[in-house]
């Protein structure tokens, strides 16, 4: 660094003139001549510091040495830096090998530092005097920290052989740097030592002081001097008014009694760098003055005091009148402090006051005033004003703490014990750091104002306090730099510009602290005994929340979903145990993991920035970490239509965390459910699902909006920077809105002229209102006039490319506002602009005027009141009619209904019927929501590629609009709905957090002849009259033919399978008095049917495995047999004639679902006349027709004899 132009050439000539024109420059008094002495003092000092050492290397001068102004520091000095004159390079070495393991010690320059030594900021300034060193020459002032002042050095000239400056932080506001003087400076001209008093100086000692300012009416001595020992010294506080700060005497004995002196004279401040704890001191010309607002009266400086060592044969005690001997020096009672206070009120602790030497080891959060002390304690200086320190606490900086409070186990994530102070406390310099301080990082450097905010505004309590510090570092490390600023987010609140990072937790904090906590009160937290500080007292926090990374919870979400995956509870066992390969295998394809915030502890609260991709049309949450997909609701019933919100920030508290897992594999049975080899490939899909009405949404400030709205390319970013006040728009009204997906579109004339690729796009159908409006200075002007009135004004608008981020926002019934920005041009918003004809989708040629959306274009939602014709318009969402749902009438095939999903699977035979082309379906049953209805008929929906996978949101128990299903009708009659690219999806409830089962309807069976009014599933109490049919088999669990003796009979080409299950089928004939019902059970239930219980039914169906099948038809009593065995076996004999006997013809209580879901193609067929022959005599008689149903479930009724002689008695 070239300071003064020299280098050191190892001419000492060339080095002396240079140091003269330095010191006539720097030091010496303004606008006069070179001061010879003064020069020659000033090189005789650098001289006699020089060769002190003995060491002066060949040289008298240090000629590697330049001068240094404070002015060259402060302008050209960017990197902290050390000098020290006597130094040889080894030793500098081994100094800078105790920088610590981990710190860089600070790096080496040769510089001569001289200035004078003072409390005075700048020249003009006596009063601004609070305490604060500074070294002074005639190019400016620098603050300055001292280990152990003398006062007597104060504004001297001194040269200063070690120190090191320390450059001001990048980010910290008053941007000074500061040098620290390691070691005695060297006084320039020789201090004057000042001769010891002539007389003893008259003292009073504590005790006689204490006395005194109990009975102030009989003070008599004027401005009395005090001696004793320093027990206490309390922070310096600044408060507007003015600075003080107060220490207190401690006599020899009775140790216990100390009087407090307060020092506010502003020259007077610099003193509390001057004391040391547990040293004796005399404090010259007091006085006696009451603290306004305070009962104390209390012992205070005057400006002529002094502060002096206590010599003891300098001093002489002063006698006091006999009647003040007498009275009683105590103060005030001075409790012990308690120890630990664990029992009063349940969990309030008291912490322990106590005096802490330590080094710093780690800077843990400096704008909240947080470190590590010696490696093992947290230490909190945010509740003291330590401003003044801030900069010179780094690791490597000793410290001694008086009268700390430790804190231990304050929750709130804080893991060790915590050392913090109060004002009544200081916080003392001991020893500077060798350590280079590190550069930080803007997290690290914002947010000391809003810290000091919480502590001194807020009243935050230490657990807290530090609760909310590491709150806001997560959060900063979330979302800044992305979303926001580190200064924005962590900002100084004020009332119209609050923080946004106080903003976010303030209901957290609102919540945890009371209003009107006390205020602070700096003379009663020094003086008042018992001492009450926010210290004083704590509980432990339980940790409210946490704010975990996007990418941690889905990681957490997958993670957690896949630990709770299990086959075995997927499947029921009695129900495994009779499914092939493939059906074992669809059933274990597709399941769901819903978890509440309640799922975490503590708490989670998702925060992100909400985006609508431009790539998948979905919304998402984002932060720095990466994206979640949502499903936002605004209320109940209500879907999101604003587009504004994109870029807001969402606070959810309350939110379902879905994950939808995805399993391929291939399990040959039941038998290997519990071996994880057979899994092939599994995937999941998480997202969050909530209510806005739920979430704390916090617009973001504006320029940061374009990096979050758009994850697309940047020329599709909507920026017309050159004319922002320009732009045409048109409003149009949405009826319809299809599918996203992938469609084919026509290669644009001039684009790559490859294979068209489906392209990811949605049609709106809708109307415009009223013709193009131009921007106008205040809004939008009028509409322009139609060139043909009575044009159509029907219009399809096709969203592809980024513009497909609007999907979420557009809903049928809403206005919006098409904006294109930029210069208007004539006719945009007309058809056959913009190429649209060759874009138009092939499906669609031939349709009403069409529009392609440009990527730049944007969308706002207007409120349809504020248009005439709106008015008119049908909200509610349309409903097809439950004859047209269900009727064969297909004039319209395309239906729409608001449905709850009852259940999710992949459909087996889909899946599995075409190996090779393994095409997917999902099949959703709905029960549909009808007003006319007690009973939902249920209907399934199948959703097969394109639309696969299928809409976010589609979950058992969510309430769903469906608009556009294609109606199908199976082989067996059966009504079923299909998606297609004209279907529109909207989950209108999320899945009930709490799903309470609900039990099924109990009724007579004469109820289900009711048609419609009937309920799918329902219970009954019946008796088993006959059975009709039975079959008991075995088939090869993958191909299912029939095995005999265990083995496959698969034939051309065998099948190499190994596994067979069982199966089986029984068809009962059930009365309850009411009607006549045909049951089919299968597989476990027709051991229920047979009332077997299990050991029986497995070793009934071992039997059958020899074999194969065996299939028995029961056509009445006294009927012809058919059998699969010729000859009656005994297997055969012993089937007969259980199904005969009272075990299984016998009451039950059956739950069931009809077998032909409501439709009414196939109405009940009337009761028709059937001949009966009794006796002799022929008679006719009405019969209905015999009800058909599949168990559900068979139990054995409670009081099977209360039924049984129910039953009887018809
Ligand atoms: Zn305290
Ligand atoms: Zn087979």
């Amino acid at each position: 660094m070239a300071v003064c132009g020299v280098q050191a050439a190892g001419s000492e000539q060339a080095w002396l003139e240079a140091a003269q024109a330095f010191i006539q420059e720097t030091l010496g008094p303004a606008g006069q001549e070179t001061n010879i002495q003064l020069t020659q003092l000033v090189i005789d000092a650098v001289k006699n510091v020089w060769l002190s050492q003995g060491r002066n290397r060949g040289f008298a001068l240090p000629l590697s040495y330049s001068f240094v102004s404070v002015q060259d520091l402060r302008t050209h000095q960017h990197l902290p830096c050390c000098s020290h004159l006597s130094w040889s390079s080894s030793e500098y070495q081994a100094w800078a090998q105790e920088a610590g393991p981990d710190g860089d010690p600070l790096p080496r320059e040769r510089l001569l530092l001289l200035g004078t030594l003072t409390d005075v900021p700048a020249d003009l300034e006596q009063d601004c005097r609070n305490g604060s060193l500074y070294v002074k020459d005639n190019s400016g002032v620098l603050g300055c920290k001292l280990i152990d002042l003398d006062l007597s050095w104060l504004d001297h000239l001194f040269l200063f052989p070690s120190w090191s400056y320390i450059p001001p932080a990048r980010w910290n506001s008053p941007r000074e740097g500061h040098l620290e003087l390691w070691g005695a400076p060297v006084p320039v001209f020789p201090l004057t030592v000042s001769p010891g008093p002539v007389t003893p100086i008259p003292v009073l000692y504590p005790e006689n002081a204490s006395r005194l300012l109990r009975c102030r009416s009989k003070l008599r001595i004027v401005k009395p001097n005090l001696a004793g020992k320093l027990v206490q010294l309390s922070a310096l506080v600044n408060s507007q008014k003015k600075s003080y700060f107060i220490l207190s005497l401690g006599g020899s004995s009775p140790a216990y009694i100390s009087v407090p002196v307060i020092v506010q004279v502003p020259a007077q401040l610099v003193w509390h760098q001057a004391l040391w704890p547990r040293r004796s001191y005399v404090l010259t010309e007091l006085r006696v003055s009451k603290i306004r607002d305070h009962p104390y009266c209390i012992w205070t400086t005057s400006p002529s005091s002094r502060l002096l060592p206590l010599e003891p044969e300098c001093v002489q005690e002063l006698e006091l009148e006999g009647s003040l001997v007498e009275a009683d020096p105590r103060p005030l009672p001075r409790p012990s402090n308690s120890q630990d206070g664990k029992g009063q009120k349940g969990l309030v602790r008291d912490s322990r006051l106590l005096s802490y030497m330590g080094t710093v080891t780690r800077v843990l959060n400096e704008p909240a005033g947080l470190y590590e002390l010696d490696g093992q304690l947290e230490l909190c200086l945010a509740y003291q004003q330590y401003c003044g320190l801030r900069r010179v606490v780094r690791p490597g900086v000793s410290l001694e703490l008086q009268d700390v409070h430790l804190l231990q186990s304050v929750g709130g994530g804080a893991r060790r014990p915590v050392l913090a102070s109060c004002l009544r406390g200081a916080v003392l310099l001991r020893g500077f750091s060798r350590q280079k301080p590190k550069t930080q990082s803007s997290h690290q450097a914002h947010g000391a104002s809003l810290y000091e905010q919480l502590v001194w505004e807020r009243h935050l309590g230490l657990p807290l306090y530090l609760w909310t510090a590491k709150a806001l570092e997560e959060l900063a490390c979330k979302l800044c730099p992305h979303v926001l600023r580190h200064h924005q987010f962590l900002q100084h609140s004020s009332p119209g510009r609050p923080s946004l990072g106080l903003q976010l937790l303030a209901p957290t904090l609102d919540a945890l602290v009371p209003p009107g906590s006390p205020v602070r009160d700096a003379h009663k937290e020094i003086l008042e005994e018992p001492h009450f500080c926010p210290l004083q007292k704590y509980t432990r926090l339980q940790t409210p929340c946490t704010f975990p990374s996007l990418s941690t919870v889905k990681e957490e979400a997958q993670c957690r979903a896949w630990a709770s995956f299990d086959p075995k509870s997927l499947v029921p066992i009695l129900e495994a145990f009779h499914l092939t390969s493939c059906q074992l295998n669809c059933r274990l394809a597709w399941s769901w993991l819903c978890l509440l915030p309640s799922a975490f502890q503590p708490t989670q609260v998702l925060l992100g920035v909400l985006v609508a991709s431009s790539h998948k049309g979905c919304l998402q949450l984002r932060d720095r970490s990466g994206s979640l997909p949502c499903l936002l609701l605004a209320k109940h019933s209500q879907p999101l239509t604003d587009p504004r919100l994109i870029g807001h920030l969402v606070w959810a508290e309350k939110y379902q965390l879905v994950v939808e897992r995805d399993v391929r594999s291939n399990f040959p049975s039941w038998k290997e459910l519990s071996m994880a080899g057979f899994i092939q490939k599994q995937q999941a899909r998480v997202y969050i699902q909530f209510f806005l009405d739920d979430a704390l949404l916090i617009p973001l400030p504006r320029p940061f909006l374009h990096s979050t709205t758009s994850s697309g390319p940047p020329q599709t970013e909507p920026t017309h920077p050159e004319e922002p006040h320009m732009g045409q728009s048109r409003l149009f009204l949405v009826s319809h809105k299809e599918a996203l997906m992938k469609r084919n579109f026509c290669t644009l004339p001039g684009a790559n002229p490859k294979v068209p690729q489906a392209t990811l796009s949605f049609h709106i159908s809708g109307s415009w209102l009223g013709g193009t409006q131009r921007k106008e200075r205040t809004g939008w002007g009028p509409p322009e006039p139609q060139i043909d009135e009575n044009k159509d004004q029907k219009v399809l608008l096709i969203f592809m490319g980024s513009s497909i981020r609007w999907f979420e926002f557009l809903h049928p019934g809403q206005v919006y506002r098409l904006v294109a920005p930029g210069p208007p041009e004539p006719a945009l918003f007309e058809d056959g602009r913009l190429s649209c004809k060759s874009q138009r989708p092939l499906e669609l040629a031939g349709c009403v005027s069409c529009l392609t959306v440009q990527n730049e274009w944007t969308l706002e939602l207007e409120s349809s009141q504020d248009i005439p014709d709106v008015l008119g318009v049908h909200k509610a969402l349309p409903e097809s009619s439950l004859t047209d749902l269900l009727s064969g009438n297909f004039s319209d095939s395309l239906v729409s209904f608001s449905a709850e999903i009852l259940s999710r699977t992949l459909c087996p035979a889909r899946h599995w019927m075409k190996p090779g082309a393994l095409r997917e379906c999902v099949k959703l049953t709905v029960a549909l929501e009808t007003a006319d209805c007690e009973f939902p008929p249920h209907l399934d929906i199948y959703i097969e590629d394109p639309h696969l996978p299928p809409p976010l949101g589609l979950l058992p128990g969510a309430r769903v609009y469906f608009k556009q299903l294609e109606k199908k009708v199976s082989r067996s009659h059966n009504i079923y709905c299909c998606f297609r690219s004209s279907t529109y999806v909207q989950v209108l409830s999320f899945p009930l957090e709490i799903t309470a089962s609900t039990p099924l309807p109990h009724i007579y069976l004469a109820e289900l002849l009711q048609g419609s009014q009937a309920p799918f599933q329902a219970t009954v109490s019946c008796h088993i009259v006959s059975v009709f049919s039975l079959q008991l088999l075995w088939v090869c669990a993958y191909c299912t033919s029939v095995c005999l003796q265990g083995r496959c009979t698969r034939q051309g080409p065998s099948c190499p399978a190994q596994t067979s299950v069982s199966q089986a089928i029984i068809r009962i004939l059930v009365e309850d008095g009411t009607a006549e019902a045909v049951v089919t059970c299968k597989n476990h239930h027709v051991a229920a049917a047979l009332g077997l219980c299990h050991s029986e039914w497995t070793s009934l169906l071992e039997f059958v495995r020899v074999p194969g099948r065996v299939a028995l038809q029961f056509t009445g009593p006294g009927a012809q047999r058919e059998s699969s065995a010729e000859i009656e076996e005994p297997l055969t004999l012993f089937l007969r004639t259980l199904c005969n006997s009272l075990r299984v013809l016998r009451p039950i209580v059956l739950s069931f679902e009809l077998e032909r879901k409501p439709s009414i193609i196939f109405p009940l067929e009337p009761p028709r006349l059937q001949r009966f022959q009794c006796g002799e005599f022929p008679f006719l008689t009405r019969v209905n027709s015999k009800l058909k149903l599949s168990c559900l479930s068979i139990q054995e009724p409670e009081h099977p004899n209360f039924v049984g002689a129910f039953v009887s008695s018809c």
